[in-house]
């Protein structure tokens, strides 16, 4: 059994490699080749901790396993480690027998920003120019810095619920070369591209603050009951996501299909369009939606990658077990 820490993953996985991996395991997943097991998320009633599985089989890349993990709200405070911690598992899907157990946290940032970045590459407007991001959290960085290598992106404007984390994103433009504005939610209609990825319960993002013609990739809602964007946007969009059963049950899509403005043949798997069995966009008038919800094969994909690697470098760790 292989092993590789948290610590190596830095070293090894690059935001290519992640963008790859993705793209990869969702064209499998619209292709029946690669599905998800349903995803287990329980409160432990300890320590306020939210702990589940996301797994999944994916038969191209051969990848079988689960990524075990959650959100621990009092870590950063009582121990000094993140609030999010995750491991993902590896088997031989031939025989059963594990075969690695990778480091989760970092890979999920890097999965999790590939996601939008792929939906970037298939649907957004080949001329995009303004990048909006809504949220400047842990997540947002990893979102920010991915986009921008979708598009000749030459402005950033970005808008948060708390201003003051704004210049966690502000960095990131100016790491890559592109100014930076703070601007009110408003004035989001004046983005090409927009990465919502917010953990708010209640939407900020109204139907009207979208232009025609713009690609949004909502990333934040991923757990029954949250909302980023106004349940109209979908029903003015074309929606797609990762995987229509979770967009429909935890994702943004649930309250749109809830409240009966779309139904769930209106959310289309991003898979197709990679595959060219959906068309993706069809005008420059039009609005696409990405709903990321995050699935438990991208976590798969990712850690398979990161495994070549590890081993490729000489980092792996092997263990008789
Ligand atoms: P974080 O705590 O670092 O940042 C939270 C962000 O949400 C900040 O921008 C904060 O200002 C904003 N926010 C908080 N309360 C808000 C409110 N009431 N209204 C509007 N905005 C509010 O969290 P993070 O690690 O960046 O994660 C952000 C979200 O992404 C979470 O909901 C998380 O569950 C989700 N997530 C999704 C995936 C996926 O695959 N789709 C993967 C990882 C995380």
């Amino acid at each position: 059994m292989l092993i590789v820490p948290e610590r190596e993953i830095a070293n090894l996985m690059t935001r290519a490699a992640a963008f790859d991996a993705v793209e990869g395991v969702f064209a499998a997943m619209a292709s029946k080749d690669a599905y998800n097991f349903p995803v287990i998320r329980e409160a432990i009633g300890h320590e306020d901790a939210l702990y589940g599985f996301k797994g999944g089989f994916d038969r191209t890349g051969m990848a079988l396993g689960l990524k075990a993990g959650g959100y621990w709200p009092n870590n950063l405070a009582k121990h000094g480690h993140i609030n999010h911690q995750s491991t993902v598992f590896l088997f031989d899907p031939d025989t059963g027998m594990v075969r690695a157990m990778v480091g989760g946290n970092l890979l999920t940032a890097l999965r999790t920003a590939a996601a939008s970045s792929v939906s970037i590459k298939h649907l957004a407007r080949k001329d995009a120019k303004v990048m909006g991001m809504v949220g400047a959290g842990h997540q947002a960085t990893f979102q920010l810095r991915a986009a921008l290598e979708q598009r000749a992106f030459e402005k950033v404007i970005g808008w948060n619920y708390h201003p003051e984390m704004l210049p966690n994103i502000e960095k990131i433009a100016n790491e890559a070369g592109v100014p930076f504005e703070a601007v009110p939610l408003e004035r989001m209609v004046e983005a090409d591209v927009v990465i919502s990825i917010t953990s708010t319960f209640a939407p900020t993002i109204m139907a009207d603050h979208i232009a025609p013609g713009t690609h949004i990739a909502c990333m934040g809602t991923d757990t029954k009951g949250k909302q980023e964007v106004e349940a109209a946007l979908l029903a003015r969009a074309t929606v797609f996501t990762d995987e229509v059963t979770q967009s429909v049950s935890i994702g943004e899509a649930q309250h749109a299909v809830s409240a009966g403005l779309i139904e769930i043949g209106d959310v289309h798997e991003l898979g197709a369009v990679i595959n060219g069995t959906h068309k993706g966009r069809s005008s420059n008038d039009e609005i696409t939606l990405f709903d990321g919800t995050g699935v438990g094969l991208q976590d798969l994909a990712v850690a398979a990658a990161v495994v070549e690697l590890a081993v490729k470098n000489g980092v792996a760790i092997e263990v008789d077990f």
